[in-house]
């Protein structure tokens, strides 16, 4: 598998994953609208469901385009439906890891509509934890192994940006407040920092953090999640020479579960839950303007509006500049995802 490192400064890696087809949407659609053609290419909307399976044996790029409406994506990575927890970390978190632990700031983030993925990947299940937890795992391996030259502290936070609000989901309080320090970066007042023992305590943690995330039955979909979920890990580091003082070196890892993408007006809404909608709307929207802006951000010219919600101001010293960035989009392959999915690839492909 290729790297997916961004190469550039403030490039944003964007890779996809298919999560396989639930129980009901095998049974309430025909065929997959997505097919995974290697690692780095996918096909969206096979115009007849008979010829899936016909790509078996291409691998690469030498793999014939479809005529019709057949949409080939490129991404720096696609995984398919069989990729494992472990794989979407190895080829993801886990590259961007060095940089954290050389002093940048780095995010990760989770895209998609409600119900393609998102949280499985980011947080997952007690018998396949996701990024969160492999991350730490990784980072405290590290830290171990070079615990004679380096002391290194490590802190954990997690919040959530509900309704242009931030609330801590370790301690729930808030609404907490932002403000942009001059040496700290962006920080959330009164923002609770934690230092798990071990693995098991930080999974505890987050599965007692994510049951204080905000969430609504709507109409449209029962478990949809209409909050951010923002992980964040701080690296404290410090050289071991006797003698001379040294200076403090500070990281910050974001891992964010983002709210569903789908659009606010699908859930047929009213009253409080439509301003909740268009609040949802504003900080990913204003994500989604951050991250292209970022894309163009080759001309020069472009300016990168973090202002514009909770969301980009929460990440603004993470996202961009020296920050390296990377988009998991996750999709459903079903036909009765369609248009999620195919709104989903779209914005991948423009994130690049
Ligand atoms: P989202 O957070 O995007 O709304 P979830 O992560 O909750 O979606 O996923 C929806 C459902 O699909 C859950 O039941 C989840 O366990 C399952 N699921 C998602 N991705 C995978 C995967 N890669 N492998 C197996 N099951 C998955
Ligand atoms: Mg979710």
């Amino acid at each position: 598998m290729v790297s997916v490192l961004p190469t550039e400064e403030g490039n944003v890696a964007v890779v996809v994953r298919v999560r396989p087809q639930t129980q009901q949407e095998q049974e309430g659609s025909r065929h997959a609208v997505v097919q995974v053609i290697d690692d780095s290419m996918l096909v969206f909307d096979p115009e007849e469901p008979c010829l899936s399976g016909v790509f078996t044996g291409f691998r690469g790029h030498d793999a014939p385009k479809r005529k019709g409406k057949d949409l080939k994506f490129v991404f720096d990575q696609v995984f398919g439906e069989s990729a494992t927890q472990e794989e979407v970390f190895q080829h993801t978190t886990k590259e961007i890891l060095d940089g954290v632990l050389n002093g940048y700031n780095c995010s990760v983030f989770a895209y998609g509509a409600t119900g393609a993925g998102k949280t499985y990947t980011m947080l997952g299940s007690e018998k396949s934890p996701g990024i969160m937890y492999l991350t730490m795992v990784e980072l405290y391996k590290r830290i171990e192994a070079r615990k004679e030259e380096k002391s290194c502290e490590v802190l954990i936070s997690y919040q959530e940006v509900y309704n242009e609000q931030i609330h801590d989901l370790l301690e729930p309080k808030g609404p907490l407040a932002i403000r942009e320090d001059p040496e700290k970066g962006v920080v959330v007042q009164g923002l609770s920092f934690h230092q798990p023992k071990s693995a098991e305590q930080l999974l505890e943690m987050l599965a007692s953090g994510n049951r204080n995330r905000t969430q609504h039955p709507t109409d449209a979909n029962a478990t949809s999640s209409r909050s951010h979920a923002v992980f964040q890990i701080y690296v404290k580091q410090q050289d071991r020479v006797v003698g001379i003082t040294q200076d403090l070196q500070v990281a910050k890892m974001s891992l964010i579960d983002l709210a569903g993408s789908e659009r606010a007006s699908a859930t047929n809404t009213k009253g409080e839950r439509l301003r909740e909608g268009a609040n949802i709307n504003r900080s990913l929207l204003a994500l989604i303007n951050v991250i292209n802006a970022l894309a163009d951000a080759k001309s020069r010219k472009s300016h990168i509006p973090y202002r514009d919600s909770k969301l980009t101001r929460l990440l603004k010293d993470s996202l961009g500049g020296n920050c390296r960035t990377i988009m998991i989009a996750a999709i459903s392959p079903s036909a009765l995802a369609y248009e999620d999915t195919y709104n989903t690839l779209k914005y991948a492909n423009r994130a690049k």
